[in-house]
């Protein structure tokens, strides 16, 4: 009897507080995101401890361990075990950040964040917020869609050109606009040996299916924002280079689970500038068919 009330209560308060924000199950149908993928030594003090298909970074200083993504909403136990595997403990994981507020990159920071016990949150300014409402508001939806994932808290929001620092490392943050308003991407100097390597993990301008550059009302300034994006990209001539997911950085042509450790294989330039030219015409060709329509 107690519990049949006190689960009647439970629900009586969910049903208040979500009100018209009920949480909604997206289902996964790409089956990569879900696939499990072996956690492995990038270079230095950086890791892949992503799916198949997503990824997350992880960086060990003397201070504790940054994270960057999550995956979506159910990758926790495999994120957690690629983090284990490799000898490390979620409680200590200091800071977590995002690529970008999509729920494949983001879905999991609560439960991460939670299993850490007090790692602080640092998001883009731009897309703190839509981090906050589990993904219920975004551009695309500013009436909401529904509670795609657990609400997660932002301690700090992130602003361009800012440094995050932890133990001996440190990187900077570098706006990269456009597949949302708050896509970032990160460079940090990591050190092996004798060397120091320029990496970048880019947040690559690839615009979503059924995305309009152009008169989205949501999103206004979006064209200019992929075009600033796509400029600032080509700048860096990164000593190594990963993404958001594996196939924007040829994870699986340049890597199998085993294969020795060579921080070279992710240090292909012509391969990253080849990328970028590649998201380069692509919204170009889209920005002149929307532009063909308008006329
Ligand atoms: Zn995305």
């Amino acid at each position: 009897m107690k519990s049949t009330l006190l689960i009647a209560a439970g629900l009586a308060l969910f049903t208040t507080v979500a009100g018209a924000q009920q949480r909604v199950h997206l289902p996964i149908t790409n089956q990569d995101w879900l696939k499990p993928f072996p956690a492995f030594k990038i270079v230095g003090n950086l890791y892949y401890v992503g799916t198949y298909d997503l990824g997350c970074y992880l960086i060990s200083t003397r201070d504790g361990l940054i994270l960057i993504n999550s995956g979506a909403p159910g990758s926790y136990p495999l994120i957690k075990a690629n983090i284990e595997s490799l000898g490390f403990k979620l409680t200590d994981i200091k800071l977590i950040t995002s690529t970008h507020g999509h729920w494949d990159h983001v879905g999991d920071i609560a439960a991460l964040q939670k299993a850490s016990g007090g790692a602080r949150v640092l998001m883009n300014e731009r897309d703190a917020d839509v981090l906050e409402s589990g993904g219920n508001i975004d551009w695309r939806n500013p009436k909401g869609r529904g509670i795609i994932y657990d609400p997660i808290h932002v301690d700090r929001r992130l602003k361009d050109g800012d440094k995050i620092t932890l133990g001996e490392t440190q990187l900077t943050v570098h706006f990269s606009p456009g597949h949302t308003k708050g896509a970032t991407s990160f460079t940090l100097p990591v050190k092996d040996g004798a060397r120091t390597y320029n990496v970048l993990i880019a947040n690559m301008p690839g615009i979503n299916a059924g995305v309009h550059l152009l008169g989205s009302p949501g999103y206004p300034n979006m064209a200019q924002d992929f075009a600033y994006t796509i400029a600032d990209l080509k700048k860096y001539s990164p000593d190594i280079w990963v993404s958001s997911h594996a196939g924007q950085f040829n994870l699986h042509q340049v890597y199998k689970p085993g294969d020795p450790y060579n921080p070279a294989r992710f240090g292909d330039l012509a391969a990253y500038k080849a990328k970028v030219e590649g998201y380069d015409q692509a919204y170009h060709k889209q920005l002149a068919e929307e532009q063909a329509k308008t006329e």
